[in-house]
């Protein structure tokens, strides 16, 4: 059998910082606001990002960076971290990202590294239920409602358990 198959998704599109609900720019300005906290010393490049958890409580996060690259942290997986850390039962609903770099605020979007996207996938398996995704620029933000939009056809722990012997 040979098939050809077809992924495809949507997300939704916000010009300027008015056009999103008061939530989500709430989520955005937390994100925004904790990039001012990055360590970010050899690419000038501050991430934040603000997840929302279900009892309402903003966790945030900014990229650490490190003279060992590899050693440093995003954004994402910092507030995760943190979330998973000091709130376990308190699931993720949401995540904000915005970057800045000397001139400020990015103008478009910035979206999550390959790395990030698996962490957020592993997320979503853990609390089973998917958690929307704002990524937001000065120009726009876009919302998508999983990271399945931004990593499809994951890795995941069911395919460990169909691969035991
Ligand atoms: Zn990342």
């Amino acid at each position: 059998m040979i098939r050809t198959n077809n992924i495809s998704f949507s997300y939704t599109e916000y010009g300027k910082d008015e056009d999103l609900a008061p939530g989500d720019l709430e989520l955005v300005l937390a994100a925004r606001e904790i990039a001012l906290n990055a360590y970010a010393p050899y690419s000038n490049f501050r991430v934040g990002a603000a997840i929302r958890l279900k009892s309402g409580i903003i966790i945030k996060g900014a990229n650490v960076e490190n003279a060992a690259f590899p050693s440093g942290i995003c954004a994402e997986r910092s507030a995760l971290s943190n979330s998973v850390s000091n709130h376990p039962d308190d699931i993720p609903v949401e995540i904000a990202v915005a970057a800045m770099t000397d001139e400020g605020i990015t103008a478009g979007f910035v979206s999550p590294c390959g790395s990030c996207r698996q962490v957020i996938a592993e997320e979503e398996t853990r609390i089973g239920k998917p958690i929307r995704i704002l990524l937001s620029g000065r120009n726009n933000t876009i919302v998508l409602d999983s990271i399945s939009s931004l990593l499809p056809l994951q890795f995941n722990k069911t395919q460990l358990k169909s691969n035991l012997p």
